[in-house]
């Protein structure tokens, strides 16, 4: 089923701040048409140009700036949703507080299209806001940067995006023409303030990097040197892309999506490094460090088994780090097929058991995207 066809925005409403929309939306069409109205629908996952405020809502999205603003999850009012029987029903409210019985809205944002198709949406915005300034800072190690994460938010700071590159992929973004980066060092903060003022909290986040280690900072001064560190963060998804190409074989990879609380952001990157050492992997490590949440992606020659069997082990080996570390095994993607044995592991007994009840009292036939999330 695909929901892309039903695209309408059909309401945006000031004065309630919020705007109504049909599923198939794509996010960064709904942030431009809310901005139009001096408006700001913060949940901006990276594939904002082609993912769609159902996607987002149904795998419960986050994004760069969710490390400030929340993530999709934090902006859903209402949901229209059609049931496996085919009841069409209303969750939630367009109200700013509301309480009347169990928060449904909340049930179906994440549950990946397993309890019900979303056919409308009610999401709450915040006014336009104000213009922000960035920096970027390289260290000579990971576990570095992860320091200065955890000391930029130790130190009350509150940035509006904190994201992550490694050594391979900073220095793949350099070879796509980034200018501001220096492609030998192990690990790149791209940070972002929105704050009143936005110059001190970067000057003072700039100072914490240095402290960490950090060896090269560059901070923008306006909008469009803003821009060109911001673009970084947009030139990941290609930079992998190249690694990709220039690996032997039929190369691919697993994206895991682990998070971690923010203060052991650090010890996360350390047993990444260990895991991809281990398996003799090239595993990088990018992700909204901010949140805590790391996207490691595990490359591997598919033609090639034993590598397959490696990047299995090391994809799970990953998983098993997030856990002892107080993590969970998804931020912002999901379960879906993949992680389906460690939700199981992640859930204690009883709570596995109400999921299952529920998803066998809202779809009892299995006709729910059968399969992901749970094999029941
Ligand atoms: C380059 C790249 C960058 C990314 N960056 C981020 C990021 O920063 N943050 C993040 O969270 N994710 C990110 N993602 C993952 C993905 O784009 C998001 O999870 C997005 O929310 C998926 O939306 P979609 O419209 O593509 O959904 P789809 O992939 O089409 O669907 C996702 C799931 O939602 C279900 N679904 C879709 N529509 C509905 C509906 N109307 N009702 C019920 N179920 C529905 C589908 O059945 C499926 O299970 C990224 C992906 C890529 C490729």
């Amino acid at each position: 089923m695909s929901m892309t066809a039903m695209n309408r925005i059909l309401e945006i409403d000031p004065a309630d701040r919020l705007v109504r929309c049909e599923p198939g939306v794509v996010t960064a069409e709904l942030a431009a048409a809310v901005a139009g109205h001096g408006l700001f629908y913060p949940p901006d996952p990276v594939s904002g140009q082609t993912c769609t405020i159902g996607g987002n809502l149904a795998t419960g999205a986050g994004g760069v700036c969710c490390v400030k603003y929340g993530v999709s999850a934090d902006y859903a009012l209402g949901l229209s949703v059609v049931l496996a029987d085919g009841t069409l029903t209303r969750t939630g409210r367009r109200t700013v507080k509301g309480v009347a019985g169990y928060d449904l809205t909340r049930l179906f944002v994440g549950s990946e299209g397993t309890l019900g198709v979303i056919v409308e949406a009610t999401l709450a915005l915040r006014p336009a806001r104000p213009p922000a300034l960035a920096m970027l800072a390289q260290f000579r190690s990971a576990r570095e940067a992860g320091d200065a994460v955890a000391a930029i938010v130790a130190a009350g700071h509150v940035p509006s995006a904190l994201e992550l590159m490694d050594r391979a992929t900073t220095r793949a973004v350099v070879d796509l023409g980034h200018p501001l980066l220096a492609s030998g060092e192990a690990a790149t903060l791209i940070v972002e303030s929105d704050a009143p003022d936005p110059g001190t909290h970067i000057a003072a986040m700039a100072e914490l990097c240095r402290a960490a280690g950090a060896i090269h900072l560059e901070l923008a001064s306006d909008a469009e040197r803003t821009a060109e560190i911001l673009r970084a963060r947009r030139l990941i998804s290609p930079a992998v892309y190249k690694i990709l190409e220039g690996m032997p074989g039929r190369p691919t990879a697993f994206i895991e999506d682990v998070a971690v609380p923010r203060s052991r952001l650090a010890a996360m990157i350390e047993r990444i490094e260990e895991i991809s050492a281990r398996y003799g992997l090239y595993i990088s490590a990018t992700g909204h460090a901010g949140d805590g949440n790391l996207h490691p992606l595990v490359l591997f020659d598919q033609d090639d088994e034993g590598e397959v069997r490696k990047a299995e082990n090391a994809y799970d080996a990953i998983m098993a780090a997030g856990a002892e570390l107080g993590g969970t095994i998804t931020g912002e993607h999901g379960v879906g097929l993949l992680k389906r044995d460690w939700l199981r592991r992640e859930l204690d007994p009883a709570a596995l058991l109400l999921q299952h009840a529920l998803k066998r009292m809202l779809d009892p036939s299995g006709i729910l995207n059968p399969g992901k999330v749970f094999d029941v």
